[in-house]
């Protein structure tokens, strides 16, 4: 979400004439993206600005912006902190950027972090790939789990209509792009907030919809889509991914914790029974789909027990993938201010056995690629190798394959390549090409 952001933000620039600068240290204006999602992400920010407001002595022209997630969180009190910066705009607002830097030309120091109706996106992204885009679907989280500070700083869900959608990825797919990601906190709340029946007399209001009305685009190969929420994935969409031939088989779904009991604290809305059974029925209709997800460790009150859950979840479920932290306490949520707070040396412990289950987990799953016949959308230059193209699955594994397939013909960027997968590692696959 961040990156798509960004890259809007960064095709704002682009239109007004700004090109990207030779470093950081040398630039007329610099953005900085923020993220709060844990304390770590935050306080990069930090050391980032002060070395920004220290060249700004000797280089007043020089504009700084913070944009996102911690400038929403911060908003006028980053100015106490430092009072360099010219402008800081939460996430709402970053299509907003050429107004706002109009502001700053003027002479004003720009807070912009109210409510805002997020405007349909005029502009054009600069995306960093030319082969695959993030779309956005629906901004905003309207949950509140206890840990999580997203929902104040990105604000209520606001759904894109499903024809600026298509229209968007119609323009994509005349770029050459080949494949999508539809993006959202809560993917699978998409459409909740616009009107069911369109004036034609067509259903709009869900995910599954969503993806029938968009698959028959010319161009785009695959369809992907993230983070979807467990409270919201219905067989009805199973059963869509099922049958659209363009989308992937891979499906990212927190769970957060194995225990029930952590599941209510965290205001989750599921229990770990209905996760699993959403498994089955992925796995009933796509045996080899893979499953990747979120969790949590060290969430306050969380007992050796409960978190041994976790692991036997994750071994019971064999995930392709998990991305882990450790709980980090987040301004204005419920569970910051909950007295049964974990020890630091408990959350470093715990999510090194976690990472270490996890890496076993995935180098099992990966075993079931050996020798199989996967077809791999080439994405660029591997950075380790420039005789290697690399891509990914349709089930979201990074493969490697030479860019010489047995009978010369050479491969390049966006060709779909049919590879036989020879080497398995936990996090990615190499390959050769059929042909
Ligand atoms: N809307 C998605 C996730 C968005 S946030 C969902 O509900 O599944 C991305 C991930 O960051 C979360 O899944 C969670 O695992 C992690 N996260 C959020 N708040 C956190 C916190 N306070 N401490 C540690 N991890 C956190
Ligand atoms: Fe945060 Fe929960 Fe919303 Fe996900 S669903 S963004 S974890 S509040």
């Amino acid at each position: 979400m961040n990156k798509a952001d960004s890259e809007r933000m960064a095709g704002i620039l682009e239109r007004i004439g700004y090109y990207i600068a030779p470093s950081e240290l040398e630039a007329d204006l610099v953005l900085y993206n923020t993220c709060t999602i844990r304390d770590n992400a935050e306080q990069k920010v930090y050391s980032y600005l002060g070395r920004q407001a220290r060249r700004k002595k000797s280089c007043p022209h020089l504009k700084i912006i913070v944009a996102g997630c911690v400038a929403q969180q911060e908003g006028e009190s980053l100015l106490r902190r430092v009072p360099e910066i010219d402008l800081i705009m939460g996430p709402q607002h970053a299509n907003r950027l050429e107004t706002l830097l109009m502001q700053v030309e003027n002479g004003q120091q720009v807070v912009a972090t109210d409510e805002q109706y997020i405007l349909e996106d005029l502009t054009t992204a600069r995306r960093d790939s030319p082969i695959c885009a993030w779309v956005n679907v629906i901004y905003g989280c309207n949950e509140r789990c206890s840990y999580c500070v997203v929902p104040s700083v990105r604000g209520k869900e606001q759904s894109r209509s499903p024809e600026a959608i298509r229209l968007e990825i119609e323009d994509l797919a005349s770029l050459g792009y080949k494949e999508i990601t539809l993006l959202g906190q809560n993917i699978d709340a998409y459409g909740r907030d616009l009107p069911g029946i369109t004036k034609e007399g067509r259903r709009q209001n869900t995910l599954t919809d969503l993806l029938h009305y968009i698959h028959d685009i010319d161009g785009i190969e695959r369809i992907r889509f993230a983070t979807s929420h467990p409270r919201y994935f219905t067989k009805r969409l199973i059963k869509a991914c099922s049958e659209l031939s363009k989308v992937c088989e891979h499906f990212h779904i927190p769970f957060q914790s194995g225990d029930n009991e952590i599941l209510r604290a965290m205001g989750r809305g599921y229990t770990i029974e209905k996760y699993k059974r959403i498994i089955e029925d992925i796995r009933d209709l796509m045996p080899n789909a893979s499953i990747s997800a979120d969790v949590i460790v060290a969430f306050p009150g969380e007992n050796e027990m409960q978190f041994n859950k976790t692991l036997s979840l994750i071994e019971e479920i064999g995930f392709d993938q998990v991305n882990t932290a450790a709980y980090s306490p987040r301004p204005n949520t419920p569970a910051s201010n909950w007295p049964d707070q974990l020890p630091e040396a408990i959350k470093v412990e715990r999510l090194k056995q976690l990472n270490a289950l996890v890496e076993v987990t995935a180098r099992e799953k990966n075993i079931r690629y050996k020798d199989l016949i996967e077809e791999v959308l080439a994405e660029g230059i591997n950075p380790k190798n420039e005789q290697q193209l690399m891509g990914r699955t349709r089930t979201n594994r990074l493969t490697f394959f030479p860019k010489e397939g047995p009978k010369g013909y050479r491969y390049k960027t966006g060709d779909l390549v049919p590879l036989t997968i020879k080497e398995i590692r936990s996090f990615s696959l190499s390959g050769v090409p059929l042909r």
